[in-house]
């Protein structure tokens, strides 16, 4: 979701008449954009926030801007304390919204190039803006349908940093993939944190089966891929849909965060570990050659040796092609820290996060090497280090050597090399 925000305040300081550049140094406004879902991605924005203290010293006409969920969706509160804490940031705003930035560099009255845009206002964020310069060519990106999330398991901060779930209305994000797909765009991931309960706050109710069908059809779109699904509101309608639609790949993220039910009431997730082998049968059934990733966090509060023991032989069990680990970390606010003991060692932690590891290395190198020597339909998108790389409909990471420009092609690859998080093929 940071991406795609940061994509989208590039676009608008491109529209202002700002163009990018790679050193803090030579920039005129610097955005940091935030996450603080973990601890340590807390630390690591104060830290960078702190950094650019000296910069701002050497250079007051520097504009800083500070936004994501450090600063959180509701005014007042957080930010007032971060502006004492920060005194030489200029602009602090919420996740997703460019808004304030845009605000404060409009009403300088010196910045003289802005005036013919300052009648104009906010405008520009309904038209579909052009990809920032340093994105030309972009071949997938992510685009946000639903902001905010008002599940509130127990642990998560993002319900307290982007605010209660909202879904953009179909026209907004079919205008939005339109305009990203008539520059060249190939690829969207559709971004919710429940993603399935797209539509569902709406007024006219409308479902992500709904909005897929809407965007499927758009001519130069090739894949459609959405992120990420809670169990409880994957319907058999949302999997015919995406075993039905072509361009909607056969990709699933559906977090399980635990196989422990005592884990899972605490953590307020809503379903059991049964349900959740339950449906991953059912996405296996529906949707063939399915990419299925999960999420998991060890060391919640309480988490005994057996529970977490039961997270692991379900993970053996299912055989999932990703698995997203964490360790648990309190969050400010969160029922989890204000009602449970984090008494999960660290060590502790740290010995479940890699006895996890190591399992699902071992089952990612076994499912991948299942297409050694095989045919699979590759997008490519970028050349890194000197080779091509792209991914399969089921989100296979696929590097090819190749001297032609395979940027934005779909080509069957012939897999010549398989490991458990990337393979090498070969082009005909
Ligand atoms: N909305 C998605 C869901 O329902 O799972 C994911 C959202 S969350 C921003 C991304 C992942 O971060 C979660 O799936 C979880 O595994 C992890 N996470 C969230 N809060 C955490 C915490 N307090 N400590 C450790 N990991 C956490
Ligand atoms: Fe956080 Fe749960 Fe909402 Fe995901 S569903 S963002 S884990 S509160």
């Amino acid at each position: 979701m940071n991406v795609a925000d940061s994509r989208l305040v590039s676009s608008m300081l491109e529209k202002l008449g700002y163009e990018a550049t790679s050193r803090a140094e030579d920039a005129d406004v610097v955005v940091l954009n935030t996450c603080v879902v973990r601890q340590s991605a807390e630390d690591s924005a104060a830290g960078r926030i702190s950094s650019l203290q000296g910069l701002k010293r050497k250079r007051p006409d520097m504009v800083i801007n500070v936004m994501g969920c450090l600063v959180g969706a509701r005014e007042g509160g957080y930010q007032e304390r971060l502006k004492k804490r920060y005194p030489h940031v200029d602009v602090f705003s919420s996740p997703s919204d460019p808004g304030p930035l845009a605000a404060y560099l409009l009403q300088d009255e010196s910045r003289e190039f802005l005036k013919s845009t300052t009648a104009r206002r906010f405008a520009f964020m309904d038209e579909g803006l052009p990809l920032p310069k340093d994105h030309e060519n972009l071949v997938a990106t992510y685009v946000s349908v639903v902001l905010g999330c008002s599940h509130a398991c127990t642990y998560c901060i993002v319900p307290y940093r982007r605010g209660p779930e909202r879904s953009r209305p179909v026209e907004d994000v079919v205008n939005e993939v339109k305009s990203l797909v008539s520059q060249g765009v190939k690829e969207i991931t559709l971004l919710g944190q429940i993603v399935d309960r797209y539509g569902l706050d709406l007024s006219q109710k409308r479902t992500l089966p709904d909005l897929l069908r809407k965007i499927h059809d758009l001519p130069g779109l090739a894949r459609l891929r959405f992120l990420t699904s809670h169990p409880n509101w994957m319907t058999d309608e949302l999997l015919d849909t995406v075993a039905a639609l072509p361009k909607v790949m056969s990709h699933i993220e559906v977090p399980i965060q635990s196989a422990d039910d005592e884990i899972l009431a605490a953590m307020k997730r809503g379903y059991t570990a049964d349900e959740y082998r339950q449906l991953v049968h059912r996405i296996r059934e529906r949707i063939p050659e399915v990419g299925i990733a999960t999420d998991v966090i060890v060391g919640f509060p309480g988490e005994s040796e057996a529970q977490f023991q039961r997270t692991y032989r379900l993970v053996e069990e299912l055989r999932m092609d990703v698995a997203h680990l964490a360790r648990y970390s309190p969050r400010p606010h969160t029922v989890a820290t204000r009602r449970m003991e984090d008494n999960v060692p660290d060590e502790e932690k740290w010995r479940r996060f890699r006895l996890l590891e190591e399992l699902q290395e071992g089952i990612a190198g076994e499912i991948n090497a299942r297409y050694q020597d095989k045919e699979v339909e590759v997008l490519f998108e970028e050349k890194v280090r000197g080779r091509w790389r792209g991914r399969t409909p089921n989100n296979k990471l696929v590097f090819v050597e190749s001297e032609d420009d395979l940027r934005g092609k779909i080509l069957p690859v012939t897999i010549t090399w398989t490991g458990p998080w990337s393979m090498q093929g070969a082009v005909e």
